[in-house]
């Protein structure tokens, strides 16, 4: 069993509070951070150690730091909006190790010399929004947040926030937006939130456990935290595994684990359910392009799933077997995108509409060969073309499907029904 950094603690019983989380070593990497190094040190720590953004684009965290614009103040925003289809590990993270996340929130502040920072929790995570607003308490009555922590010197604000249930709110802009009391609507980047950001001030936005991941490092060393994972993806992260397996869930991999190993080993996936073929992955969360079964041996990390032509994205591992109907399940996730569009630019707005539109009268037996290059059309006039990330992704499993499965399309069209799983029918004779 390899390395646990995030995860190594999360079954102890207790954790989430404070007494136990200390017993285990809790805040010591705050206490050394404020001892023993001044912020900039600490962001070079962070710049070493090769840690990227796991919200889904995998940005180096220390480099992001480094961008932060000088006036002030400056604001961090925790991303803890997760609600990327596939994906379950920040929702983990704050239910049952909320101190490490606001450990992690209070070093990277005072890295990035900020005095204000957010936590924005998805609406829909009551309990995990509960959690960490307790830890948060208990933090501030310990004196790990507030004024003068530890006696320091350095004081600093932590308010949780949680969101009202989009799924845009996620996107850094319209985060922040939402945070200042607005509709949650992207905004135009550039300039990017390290340059002007919440209330117009630099911010610093990183994922929930991007900055889970901050003490183990600022304790254990860049070095030791560089040792994990590749080359250019270094560390361990969760993927989240879900779909056609015998044991979803949670797993903290080393970066470069192949896909093989997250699906089928007895101690991850034990593999697919029934023990059926394997058809396809999502790698990355429902954003991202599915990829066929012959890419199983694919390293889980940034640079090869992009060369098997996908993304890691947010670690939301979905697996389907034999019996899957891609039409159906692309239809599915279409409609996600359609119902979470904000509506603020045409392509995402309205494209997503049409997307559905035809995806339904294939899959219910109504459609025309030619719908087939229409859906493609429409992807293309969506991806590249609209305002924010959200548009783009809407079309990942369209365009991917379609070059993977194109005769599952087309027999839909020509069968009038699934050509895989219990709507399926043998073609008229
Ligand atoms: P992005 O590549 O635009 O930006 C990544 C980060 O780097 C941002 O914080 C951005 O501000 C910063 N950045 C990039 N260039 C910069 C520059 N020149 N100067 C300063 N900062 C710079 O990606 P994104 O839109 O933040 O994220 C897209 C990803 O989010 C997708 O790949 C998808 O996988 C993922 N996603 C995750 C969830 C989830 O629930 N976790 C949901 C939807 C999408
Ligand atoms: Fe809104 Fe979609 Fe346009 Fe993004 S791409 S701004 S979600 S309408």
């Amino acid at each position: 069993m390899p390395e646990l950094i995030i995860t190594k603690h999360i079954d102890v019983p207790g954790i989430d509070r404070l007494s136990v989380y200390r017993q285990y070593g809790g805040y010591e990497a705050l206490e050394k951070a404020l001892r023993e190094y001044q912020p900039e040190e600490i962001v070079e720590l962070v710049k070493k150690s090769g840690l990227r953004g796991r919200g889904g684009a995998g940005f180096p965290t220390g480099m992001k730091w480094g961008f932060l614009a000088k006036n002030e103040p400056r604001y961090l925003c925790c991303n803890c909006d997760e609600s990327e289809p596939g994906t379950f590990k920040d929702r983990m993270l704050m239910e049952k190790n909320p101190h490490q996340l606001v450990e992690g929130v209070i070093i990277t502040s005072y890295a990035c010399r900020v005095s204000t920072a957010f936590i924005y929790v998805r609406g829909e995570l009551a309990y995990a929004a509960r959690q960490v607003q307790r830890a948060v308490d208990e933090a501030y009555a310990a004196g790990y947040i507030g004024k003068n922590i530890l006696g320091s010197g350095y004081s600093l604000d932590v308010i949780v926030h949680r969101g009202a249930g989009a799924y845009i709110c996620g996107e850094e802009s319209a985060l922040m937006e939402s945070l200042e009391g607005r509709r949650g609507y992207p905004r135009l980047k550039p300039p990017f939130p390290a340059a002007v950001g919440l209330y117009g001030g630099p911010t610093v936005i990183n994922n929930c456990e991007t900055l889970s991941t901050v003490p183990a490092i600022v304790r254990n060393g860049a070095d030791w935290y560089a040792s994990f994972g590749t080359e250019k993806s270094k560390g361990t992260r969760i993927f989240c595994l879900s779909g056609h397996v015998k044991k979803p869930g949670n797993y903290e991999l080393p970066l470069g684990t192949p896909l093989r190993t997250l699906i089928y080993d007895e101690q991850y996936g034990g593999g697919i359910l029934g023990d059926k073929k394997l058809k396809a992955v999502i790698p990355g969360g429902s954003s991202t392009f599915i990829l066929g079964a012959d890419k199983v041996d694919t390293p889980l990390d940034f640079e090869s799933v992009a060369a098997a032509g996908s993304m890691l994205g947010s670690g939301g591992v979905i697996v389907m077997h034999e019996d899957t109907c891609i039409v159906d399940a692309v239809l599915r996730m279409t409609e996600f995108y359609r119902d979470e569009s904000c509506g603020k630019c045409t392509p995402c707005r309205e494209g997503t509409y049409w997307l559905v539109q035809l995806l339904e009268r294939i899959e219910h037996g109504h459609g025309k060969m030619s719908d087939i290059d229409l859906l493609l059309d429409i992807c293309d006039n969506i991806s590249g073309k609209s305002f924010c990330p959200l548009g783009d992704a809407a079309t990942s499993s369209i365009t991917s499907s379609i070059k993977l499965f194109r005769e599952e399309y087309e027999y839909h069209v020509r069968e009038g029904c699934c050509m895989v799983g219990p709507k399926a029918r043998k073609p008229a004779a």
